[in-house]
């Protein structure tokens, strides 16, 4: 038996992401939510399908291509580690995988800074098929006593109402992380009411991303895009002391 490698995005036989769907991807909008979660595409259509496959039908490949259009799509700024939402164990079991942990990993290749888990569930049950409110109410996650000044790029896959980011974000402040911030590879059209248009990053700052010898720390272009799209104890960093000249 021959087996081929099918399209994530619409099943034809060839690539693990045909031309077609690339485009696809590529056209759809990126969003922030007030709360400063980013999401790189919209939970629908072709990037609904690349998702599905990646979480659940095994479709592991399409996290290095997810995790490009999150990494050079929006305007991340610049963070030490990389972190991710951990599904919970069953569902790890159940798949062999977590797919947060795959995007994560990918991310933190396309960033080069070093990946790390620093959470964990403190009660195992996963999201999916929960009610609204269940799901409003989140996950509890405990995290890895951090060291201090630490700039947390936090991943997860989708986001539905924003529960599980706020909580994961919640448990690393908790244990003494700078700054985190958060980014999904897709949001879902609920989710996607209550958020807005993505400052995206600039043709230039785009092909730096796309250079094999960019450097790993990708500056933030100036204080209001920092409010935007990062979380922090502080309610405003200090235009005066840019993230670039903190100490990794
Ligand atoms: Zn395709």
């Amino acid at each position: 038996m021959i087996f081929a490698t099918l399209c994530a995005g619409c099943n034809q036989p060839g690539v693990s992401l045909c031309t077609r769907c690339r485009f696809s991807l590529a056209s759809a909008s990126s969003q922030v939510s007030d709360t400063g979660i980013m999401a790189a595409l919209p939970f629908e259509g072709v990037a609904r399908q690349v998702v599905h496959g990646l979480k659940y039908r095994n479709r592991r490949t399409v996290a290095r291509q997810l995790a490009r259009l999150m990494v050079r799509r929006l305007r991340i700024g610049t963070v030490d580690v990389v972190t991710w939402a951990p599904t919970s164990g069953a569902r790890v079991r159940t798949r062999g995988y977590d797919q947060a942990e795959l995007l994560a990993r990918a991310v933190a290749a396309e960033l080069k800074v070093p990946c790390r888990r620093m959470l964990y569930r403190s009660h195992g049950a996963a999201q999916t098929g929960h009610t609204r409110a269940q799901r409003l109410q989140g996950p509890s996650f405990r995290a890895r006593q951090g060291r201090r000044r630490l700039t947390v790029l936090l991943i997860d896959d989708v986001v539905t109402t924003g529960a599980t980011l706020t909580a994961a974000r919640s448990a690393l402040l908790a244990a003494g992380v700078d700054t985190v911030v958060c980014l999904a590879a897709a949001a879902t059209p609920r989710a996607l009411q209550s958020m807005k248009p993505a400052m995206r990053r600039t043709a230039a700052m785009a092909s730096v991303g796309s250079s094999s010898t960019h450097t790993p720390r990708i500056p933030t272009l100036c204080a209001a895009d920092t409010l935007v799209a990062t979380s922090s104890k502080k309610a405003v960093r200090s235009a005066s002391a840019p993230s670039l000249a903190k100490a990794s």
